[in-house]
């Protein structure tokens, strides 16, 4: 018995000094080189915030984002195999031409802050996931699903502002076929090791008409259609691309913030 109770002893030192060790561990990455109130700290860079959106009117981007489209023209944006983009612009937004093919940005991106307004075909036209179907797909692989969700029901995982065959929205934040709605995405893309191994999953939030949907989940993988199949190893940036689902989509107003630090 009293053997029993000094090994019993013995594991919880041992447990004890484990814990201790790891919780040194996460102190340290916690720690950062200034002290608290350090005033030698950088300030915090200035920026002119932007402006709200209305039905009618875009809004403006924040002074440091790299804007995608500012509803003029389609400058930043080709197909993915680098040809000229197919998409119409008129009075300020972007409408997809059925069957061209998907459109991509010329510039790369990784862990990014990403701003999409878009607008479902009114009146609506078929149903399910044949009804107003497009697709924001962070480095060209991981899908924000566009679909008019209103009044139309689908599968949960593949409705409006679902991470496609991985997470329906936490709430189904539609507006009705014609008027804008609004993607706010913050997304830090996986990073690989040398051998292709995971590293770290990539991770989403979306707000959908500035209600949050996705709640900074982790990517199982890229985006397939009946399908989850695993990461494959990519570089740490990679176009982003709309996608073409053969429906007349509209889309405006579309920024972009790189994120740094995103490798922590
Ligand atoms: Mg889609």
């Amino acid at each position: 018995m009293r053997n029993r109770l000094l090994t019993i002893g013995c594991l919880l030192v041992a447990l004890s000094a484990i814990v201790g060790i790891a919780g040194f561990g996460l102190a340290a990455q916690v720690d950062v080189k200034w002290k608290i109130h350090d005033t030698s700290r950088p300030r915090s860079p200035i920026i002119t915030a932007g402006t709200a959106s209305t039905q009618e009117k875009s809004g403006q981007p924040p002074s440091d984002a790299i804007v995608l489209f500012d509803g003029h023209d389609l400058s930043k944006w080709q197909t993915p195999k680098g040809e000229p983009a197919k998409w119409k612009v008129e009075n300020g937004y972007f409408e997809v031409v059925p069957k061209t093919g998907d459109m991509a940005t010329k510039q790369a991106f990784g862990d990014c802050q990403l701003h999409v307004e878009w607008a479902a075909p009114d009146p609506p036209k078929g149903e399910d996931q044949d009804r107003g179907n497009s697709g924001v797909y962070l480095m060209g692989l991981y899908e924000v699903q566009v679909l008019d969700s209103f009044n139309n029901s689908t599968y949960a995982d593949g409705q409006a502002a679902a991470v496609y065959g991985q997470y329906p929205p936490l709430v189904n934040a539609a507006r009705p076929p014609g008027q804008w709605q609004t993607y706010d995405v913050i997304f830090h893309g996986p990073r690989f090791d040398k051998d292709g191994k995971v590293l770290r999953p990539a991770r989403v939030t979306v707000l959908h008409n500035g209600v949050l949907v996705q709640d900074n989940v982790e990517l199982t993988g890229p985006t397939a259609h009946k399908a989850r199949p695993p990461y494959q190893a990519h570089p740490d940036k990679l176009p982003l691309l709309l996608q073409d689902h053969s429906h007349p989509v509209r889309f405006r107003n579309i920024w972009i913030r790189e994120l740094s630090g995103g490798g922590q």
